[in-house]
């Protein structure tokens, strides 16, 4: 499986399973304007090409954990000895920071490409096997309800 750098988001959210970064890459405009109006932004405000490619989402842009990871030379925090730090215990988002958990020792066990496939697993719809997005809880394609977290 191809690893695309930009979709390394060293924080272990990786964004080839993330919604925003779908939406924009699939043109989808009523899942935009879902994220827009979950997000409290405008709808052109929802588009991102990773967190490590120059068009980021709002939050991304900013974000203090690329920040530290990428300053410190590490692609994700798997390679760093002080994770979790501050930043990912005090993550502003619940549910992002509990997958962040179990994201990064996976990493580090796996390695990048392992992991990258092993995410990508991860967000599949058990039954039919149509990727879904990260913090969906019903498959489109068949309406599986899903728990994948
Ligand atoms: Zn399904």
């Amino acid at each position: 499986m191809e690893v695309r750098k930009e979709l390394l988001a060293p924080c272990g959210l990786y964004c080839g399973v993330c919604s925003i970064q779908i939406a924009d890459r699939d043109d989808n405009e009523k899942l935009k304007a879902k994220l827009a109006a979950a997000y409290g932004v405008a709808v052109g405000n929802i588009r991102c090409k990773g967190c490590c490619s120059e068009e980021k989402f709002g939050y991304c842009e900013t974000c203090p954990i690329r920040e530290c990871a990428t300053g410190k030379g590490f692609e994700g925090c798997h390679q760093c000895d002080d994770w979790p730090c501050d930043f990912v215990r005090e993550f502003p988002v619940s549910v992002g920071r509990e997958v962040m958990l179990r994201s990064i020792p996976a990493w580090r066990e796996l390695g990048t490409e392992r992991w990258v496939e092993a995410e990508t697993e991860r967000y599949r719809c058990p039954s039919c096997r149509e990727p879904q997005l990260r913090g969906a809880r019903r498959c489109k394609n068949c309406g599986q309800e899903l728990a994948l977290g």
